[in-house]
């Protein structure tokens, strides 16, 4: 398999960054046995979630994953050259004019999102129809038919015409908040649409919308976040397997006294005698600004909080209690691991699980493990 990620080997590397396939299939399995029987897609749009579409990719599908979603066309083209033929890849963000032909050359389903997207793919398709999807809006205003144009097919059901639709799709606004009814609503309006548009299948459940229970399931779930082990709500934190870690090395050690201050804006002050690392990890990697202050990592199981700014290449994070024989130039500190999860750090970050791994630098050395 060729593996298009250039990562800096590991001796030159400020940080390792390694990535658990074994526990984004057992993530799957998961998320299949939830499904009990429905069928599981697979989201794996921006790089899957940042971690690696070439590795990630053909994990899910020796998982059984035959429904691979991803936003651009491009991603898409990407993903025909990694995985086995018999797959279907759906591009979410939709049809524009000149790409039909590249839908068709590489096998690929736009999931229309407007009806002019449906008339340049009935126009371009002619009396050959080429499988597509639909997605209508049940709610989230943001891609999809609209009411109107729904009402219009209703009107009008010969606009759908020779058509080969494989799925309806629509999209859940706050599948991970169990305390909205705006899903509730949007699966009300869901049924509206497939008594409407009755055509192939029905795909409605992102990750958290698997854990809203089987009303929500129809016949195809679309999960990304949770294969790649960040919770798909609060209440279920533990469910899935973490996937990444993160070690940084720590490439200066510095004492600092009461009276001074660390790093830009001197937002840090020092008020005892205080013991500074420096790490080789910045927001230019993927490790968010709004980090600063605010961050933490642990060597072994002290817990050592980011203090100052996050810069472009460095942070700095107090390690004044930490044993000096674990606080050396050279070792290491976890910025993700068992004990500070994507999650954590994306609450620490005012974030979600889903910005931190999508940044996540290409300056890491990446490593996979399969076992
Ligand atoms: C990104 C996306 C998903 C996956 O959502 P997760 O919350 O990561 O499971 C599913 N469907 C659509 C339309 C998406 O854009």
């Amino acid at each position: 398999m060729i593996d298009q990620f250039s990562s800096p080997p590991e001796h030159r590397a400020g940080a390792i960054l390694t990535i658990d396939l074994a526990a984004i299939r057992a993530n799957y399995r998961l998320l299949c046995e939830r499904l009990g029987g429905v069928a599981c897609g697979g989201v794996v749009k921006a790089n899957a979630y940042g971690l690696g579409v070439y590795k990630v990719a053909p994990a899910l599908y020796e998982e059984g994953c035959r429904d691979f979603f991803v936003a651009h066309i491009e991603e898409a083209i990407t993903l025909r050259g990694i995985l086995p033929q018999g797959v279907e890849i759906h591009v979410l963000n939709g049809l524009f004019s000149g790409v039909e032909g590249d839908l068709r050359k590489y096998s690929l389903l736009p999931v229309l999102n407007t009806l002019e997207q449906v008339d340049k793919w009935k126009t371009f398709c002619g009396d050959n129809p080429l499988p597509c999807d639909l997605h209508v809006d049940t709610g989230m205003l943001r891609l999809g038919l609209e009411p109107a144009e729904l009402d219009e097919i209703q009107h009008n059901p010969s606009l759908l015409s020779g058509m080969d639709i494989r799925n309806v799709i629509s999209h859940l606004a706050s599948a991970e908040d169990l305390d909205t009814e705006q899903s509730a609503r949007q699966l009300d309006a869901f049924h509206k649409v497939r008594r409407i548009i009755p055509n192939g299948k029905a795909s409605f459940a992102n990750s958290s919308g698997i854990f809203l229970g089987s009303d929500y399931h129809f016949d195809l779930a679309r999960p990304g976040v949770a294969l790649y082990g960040v919770s798909p709500n609060r209440e279920n934190l533990l469910t899935m397997n973490p996937v990444c870690t993160l070690r940084a090395r720590i490439v200066q050690v510095r004492d600092a006294s009461a009276g001074e201050t660390v790093g830009y804006g001197a937002t840090h002050a020092v008020f005892t005698p205080t013991r500074v690392a420096t790490l080789p990890v910045g927001y230019a990697d993927g490790y968010l600004r709004s980090l600063s202050s605010a961050g933490f990592g642990f060597i072994g199981e002290f817990k050592v909080p980011v203090i100052g700014r996050v810069s472009m290449d460095l942070i700095t994070i107090d390690v004044t209690q930490v044993p000096d024989a674990l606080c050396q130039p050279g070792n290491w500190v976890d910025l993700i691991g068992p004990r500070n999860s994507v999650d954590d750090i994306a609450t620490a970050g005012a974030t979600i699980g889903y910005e931190i791994l999508t940044s996540l630098g290409n300056r890491y050395h990446r490593v996979y493990t399969s076992q």
